[in-house]
C-alpha cells in the first residue's frame, strides 16, 4: 500500500519531465542549426586568431581580399553581389536535389525521403506547376511562385529585417545564404541530417491548410499545427544530428507492430 502511494506521487513528477522534454524538443527543432555551425565557425575563427596572435579573424582577411577583387562600390555590392550570390546559392543547392530526383542516385540518400516513393523519377511535366501544387514538394520549386506571394511573403520576409536593422551586407549575405539554403531543404523531399528538419514543411504541402509558418512557434500558439501533432511526421520533426534516416530511427507504427 506504501509502495503504491510512492508511485501514485511519482507519476505526476514523471509526467512533467515528459512533458519538459517534449516542449525542449520542439524548441530545439524550431531553432534552425545552421545558426549553430556559423556560432561554431566563428568560435574556430577566434580560436586561429589567438593561435596565430592576428589582428584579425580569417573571416575579415577574407572580406577585405574579396573586396579587393570584386571592389567596394556599395551599388555593386548590394544589386550584383546579392543576385549573384542568391542565384549560384539556389542553382547549386536545388540542381544537386534535383540531380537526385532525376537520376535516383545516388541510392543511399533515399533513405532520407519525407514522402517515400514520390517524384521517384520525376516527371519534367510537373515542373511546369507552381508552388502549392505540389503535395510533396522538390527544391527547386521553393522560389516558383505566383508574383504576388514572391514579393510579399519571400522577399518581404527576408529583406525586411534587413532593411529595418540596416546590417553590413556582409551579414545580410549570411542571413540571406541561411534561409536559402534551408527553404531549399524545406522544399526538397528529403531530411537531410545536420539540417533543418523539412517535416513541418513538407506537412503543409500535403495537407495545405495546416504548419504555415517557418520556426512552428507561431503554428503551435494559434493552434494551426493540432492535425500535425498527431501523426509520426511530427515525432519525426526534430534536427538529425546522426546519418540515420527519420524513419530508420522512427519507423511507421504499422512497422513497429510487424517487428
Ligand atoms: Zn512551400
Amino acid at each position: 500500500m506504501r509502495r503504491f502511494k510512492v508511485r501514485e506521487q511519482m507519476k505526476p513528477r514523471n509526467e512533467s519531465k515528459k512533458i519538459f522534454k517534449i516542449e525542449f524538443h520542439k524548441i530545439e527543432t524550431g531553432l534552425n542549426p545552421l545558426f549553430l555551425w556559423i556560432g561554431i565557425a566563428w568560435c574556430i575563427s577566434k580560436v586561429l586568431q589567438w593561435m596565430t596572435l592576428s589582428e584579425h579573424t580569417v573571416w575579415e582577411i577574407g572580406w577585405s581580399r574579396f573586396l579587393n577583387l570584386y571592389g567596394d562600390d556599395t551599388f555593386n555590392l548590394i544589386v550584383h553581389g546579392t543576385s549573384n550570390l542568391s542565384f549560384i546559392l539556389v542553382v547549386t543547392f536545388s540542381g544537386l536535389f534535383l540531380f537526385m530526383d532525376l537520376t535516383l542516385k545516388p541510392e543511399t540518400f533515399r533513405k532520407y525521403k519525407v514522402q517515400p516513393h514520390t517524384n521517384e523519377p520525376l516527371e519534367y511535366k510537373k515542373l511546369r506547376k507552381l508552388h502549392h501544387e505540389w503535395t510533396s514538394s522538390i527544391a527547386i520549386i521553393a522560389l516558383y511562385s505566383h508574383p504576388f506571394e514572391h514579393f510579399l511573403v519571400n522577399l518581404g520576409s527576408v529583406f525586411g529585417g534587413i532593411i529595418i536593422s540596416g546590417c553590413h551586407i556582409a551579414t545580410a549575405w549570411i542571413w540571406l545564404g541561411l534561409l536559402l539554403i534551408s527553404t531549399l531543404a524545406d522544399h526538397s523531399g528529403y531530411h537531410v541530417p545536420f539540417l533543418h528538419s523539412s517535416e513541418f514543411h513538407d506537412y503543409h504541402h500535403l495537407k495545405f491548410n495546416v504548419n504555415y509558418g517557418a520556426t512552428g512557434l507561431m503554428d503551435y500558439l494559434f493552434g494551426t499545427d493540432k492535425v500535425f501533432r498527431h501523426t509520426i511526421n511530427d515525432i519525426r520533426h526534430r534536427t538529425l544530428y546522426t546519418f540515420k534516416s527519420a524513419r530508420e530511427l522512427f519507423p511507421d507504427p504499422s512497422n513497429q507492430k510487424d517487428e
